[in-house]
């Protein structure tokens, strides 16, 4: 019987967004699609009407989804391509299902708050141009949800007649993981050729979350490159920073405030937190974080307590033992979170958004901006345009909620802490294969990224068939 093999890059070809790859054709006869993840298109002026833009393929006749993991720019059009008529599984790890509830839900109330605020300034004729899409509602992410079945790691489960699915941690989020994917080649005997989607994948040695996963085979691969040309800074430099800053700032009576991605930063740098009262490099902390999702996603990343690296457990039990260490509070309500302003000196406060452009951190940082006592610490990249880049440029004056405000703290970034391996980081992983796949597809990266990243590959590994996926390529992998 005939096993056919073709892939299809629907998106994060040559962009770090949209991650939607496309594998299709027949496996021991039976016909198939299968899409890996079904991310939204994010940041610059043409996401929208690529997020509108309509698959290639018909949804109706899609048979099973790969989620890599839950960020919103590899699930966030799930649910509108399951309102569009998907009708099969969409397969991922607890963890991603737990994070999926909390960020769709969220990102659809975002949407809709978007459009309802846009046309508001439209009645008043302050708003020009397209409105904002709703790409679905809270009604269709409910639908959606209910199309996920999940797979435990290292699990590997028979999705459809002849083609297995398994995970592997990624370590890049809570429930992140690698997806391979064998197609059996004959009925007969257990041959497969094997594709394996890295997702993204996380730093080495990080904080909270273990190394990715080593995968040893394949014959197709996917690779993410969003740092394909560099690496980060140690993570001992970012520690011995934060230690400079947390000190110097609490020795002169101010606050600390720390914008931070609600997922996986926050509990990132409550960690490190954690780790340097623990090392008595800094005194016990008294610490609040204040972002409902943040909130929710430390809960989440306490009950996958086994999926943490080993020395996140360590941690995570001594700290059980001592929580004086670490005054943690988690903030409820508004009301709270707007009581915390009255605190003059000795806080840490952790909210978000991570870019400062929306969220309860507006009101941390109107408060403490103006007084030189207090210090702000990025823990994230600030993209251009948002509050968080004009405070790193060094504005002296910033509006926020409408308000001319006075930066006079101390502003500082601490640029160790990233979601995504860097270079070397990821070389190594491929070092984990044990002979070169016969195509290699760098994906998940900007032009410059990937192309350096794709000599690195053949000039460091001695690889052939490294190439740099372009937008809507589409190529046979396999016809026998
Ligand atoms: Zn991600």
């Amino acid at each position: 019987m005939k096993t056919q093999l073709n892939i299809d890059f629907f998106g994060a070809a040559g962009e770090v967004t949209g991650s939607k790859h496309g594998l299709s054709g027949q496996c021991l006869g039976q016909p198939f699609k299968i899409l890996i993840d079904y991310g939204m298109h994010q940041g610059g002026r043409d996401a929208d009407e690529k997020n509108l833009r309509h698959l290639p393929w018909d949804p109706t006749a899609i048979d099973a989804i790969t989620l890599t993991h839950a960020h919103i720019d590899h699930s966030g059009l799930l649910p509108r391509l399951c309102a569009q008529g998907f009708k099969g599984h969409i397969y991922c790890t607890a963890a991603t299902f737990a994070l999926l509830k909390i960020l769709l839900l969220d990102s659809a109330h975002i949407q809709k708050n978007d459009y309802d605020r846009a046309v508001k300034k439209k009645e008043r004729g302050r708003y020009r141009g397209e409105l904002p899409a709703v790409l679905y509602s809270t009604h269709d992410v409910e639908a959606c949800l209910k199309k996920v079945k999940v797979i435990d790691y290292n699990n590997p489960t028979e999705i459809l007649p002849g083609i297995t699915l398994e995970f592997h941690n990624a370590g890049h989020i809570l429930g992140s993981a690698i997806a391979t994917l064998d197609f059996r080649l004959d009925s007969d005997n257990s041959e497969t050729y094997r594709v394996t989607a890295s997702g993204d994948l996380g730093m080495f040695n990080k904080p909270l979350l273990p190394n990715p996963e080593y995968i040893h085979r394949t014959d197709a691969l996917l690779i993410e490159a969003t740092y394909g040309d560099r690496d980060h800074k140690s993570l001992d430099e970012t520690r011995a920073e934060l230690t400079e800053v947390i000190n110097k700032t609490l020795a002169h009576g101010g606050n600390i405030i720390m914008p931070a991605f609600a997922v996986g930063r926050a509990q990132e740098i409550l960690l490190m937190l954690m780790a340097l009262v623990k090392a008595q490099k800094v005194p016990e902390l008294h610490v609040w974080l204040d972002s409902p999702m943040a909130v929710a996603a430390t809960h989440l990343t306490e009950q996958y307590f086994s999926e943490l690296d080993e020395d996140a457990q360590a941690l995570i039990t001594w700290y059980k033992r001592n929580p004086h260490a670490l005054h943690l509070r988690f903030v409820a309500d508004v009301e709270e979170s707007k009581a915390l302003n009255r605190i003059r000196s000795g806080a840490v406060i952790i909210s978000a958004s991570g870019m400062c452009e929306a969220g309860r951190i507006l009101h941390h940082l109107k408060h403490n901006l103006p007084d030189a006592r207090n210090a702000i610490i990025m823990t994230g990249f600030q993209a251009y345009g948002t509050l968080g880049r004009r405070i790193v440029d060094g504005q002296t004056m910033v509006r926020i909620m409408g308000e001319e405000i006075n930066v006079k703290a101390s502003v500082h970034t601490i640029g160790g802490l990233s979601a995504h391996a860097g270079q070397a980081d990821l070389l190594n992983w491929l070092k984990g294969f044990q002979r070169a796949p016969q195509k290699t597809y760098i994906v998940h990266g900007e032009t410059e990224p990937t192309q350096i990243f794709q000599k690195k590959i053949m000039s460091e590994l001695g690889w052939l068939g490294v190439q740099v996926a372009k937008a809507l390529q589409h190529e046979r992998l396999l016809d026998q």
